[in-house]
């Protein structure tokens, strides 16, 4: 892990959330991603500005009485797919990926985004996510009332703001 200040405060807390709650350990990396084997995921704090555009706009368009940051959508979709994983066969997965791979390469970024949200483990995942945040209200907004100041430290003690 490389040595950003406060990074270890961050992790414990979502870890936490995450290990009690669901079972899952997160790890910080370069993007949000899912492991479901393992049940593991990989939170970041960097964005790209059109791919996370794109899911807000679907996240919110689906959910639009959940006002969540970006970073717990994100967070809650890839535990979504943890805990959805059991859904789909070995076969569907294999589908899953040919169908993403496909996808990547539609031009239009429209399209492409409204592609990717659609296919099922992607769709289900930021189901799973909208409706936990939506039967939880209380428990995601004390986890973010803990987790968003100890955010603000981490980028306050590496100076990046
Ligand atoms: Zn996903």
């Amino acid at each position: 892990m490389a040595k950003i200040k406060g990074l270890k405060r961050i992790n414990r807390i979502i870890n936490d959330f995450t290990q009690k709650n669901f079972g899952v350990t997160a790890e910080p990396g370069v993007e949000f991603q899912a492991f479901c084997e393992g049940k593991l995921i990989n939170y970041a704090f960097v964005f790209s500005e059109e791919d996370t555009r794109f899911f807000e706009e679907d996240a919110t368009k689906r959910f639009p009485d959940i006002h969540a940051e970006i970073f717990l959508w994100c967070l809650f979709h890839e535990i979504g797919h943890c805990m959805t994983d059991y859904i789909w066969t070995e076969l569907d997965n294999e589908y899953f990926e040919q169908m993403a791979e496909k996808i990547y390469h539609i031009p239009d970024d429209d399209l492409r985004n409204d592609c990717y949200h659609c296919l099922p483990d992607e769709y289900v995942a930021t189901n799973w996510a909208g409706n936990y945040m939506r039967k939880h209200p209380k428990k995601v907004a004390n986890f973010w009332a803990e987790l968003q100041p100890a955010i603000l430290r981490m980028y306050q003690k590496n100076g990046l703001i």
